[in-house]
């Protein structure tokens, strides 16, 4: 086990920095239809800006789970994202009725994603509602695996 290098007091919750562009992709998507579907969130290496979204049309979904095609991201990952510096940021999706709160099953999933990706600090784990066509913001803190965080969507 990964020993917490700072206490949990001083863990400030960042925001979520995403282009106009991504939510309007993100809202014609996975809030236009329903529940659960998802997408994966993209930016440049070594920052934590959502720049870019792959509308995961080939994820297994139930009404209650979401599961990326990670042998697809894989291959996407290594051949159209890395060599042009784009990195995995974390995933989007929805959940049915007004859930908007990631389950214990998305949560083993992004603690799993955060012991292979050892250069992320932060997983962006946003939950939309299509019913109320909303969208809120979640983080992930690699140091508090286990504390998802509400956080604010900063639009730039
Ligand atoms: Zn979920």
């Amino acid at each position: 086990m990964q020993q917490l290098k700072k206490s949990s007091a001083s863990l400030s919750t960042p925001p979520i920095v995403m282009t106009r562009h991504v939510l309007c992709r993100i809202m014609s998507t996975v809030a236009a239809l329903p529940a659960e579907t998802g997408g994966i969130l993209l930016g440049p290496i070594g920052s934590d800006d959502v720049t870019g979204y792959f509308f995961d049309t080939t994820a297994q979904c139930t009404s209650v789970t979401y599961s990326p095609n990670h042998v697809l991201l894989r291959q996407k990952m290594k051949e159209e994202w890395l060599p042009y510096g784009i990195d995995f940021k974390g995933f989007v999706h929805s959940h049915p009725g007004t859930s908007a709160w990631l389950s214990g099953g998305d949560l083993t999933y992004i603690r799993r994603l955060l012991e292979i990706n050892t250069d992320m600090n932060v997983f962006i784990a946003p939950i939309v509602i299509p019913r109320q066509f909303r969208i809120r913001p979640i983080v992930v803190l690699r140091e508090q695996p286990d504390r998802p965080r509400e956080t604010v969507l900063r639009i730039v």
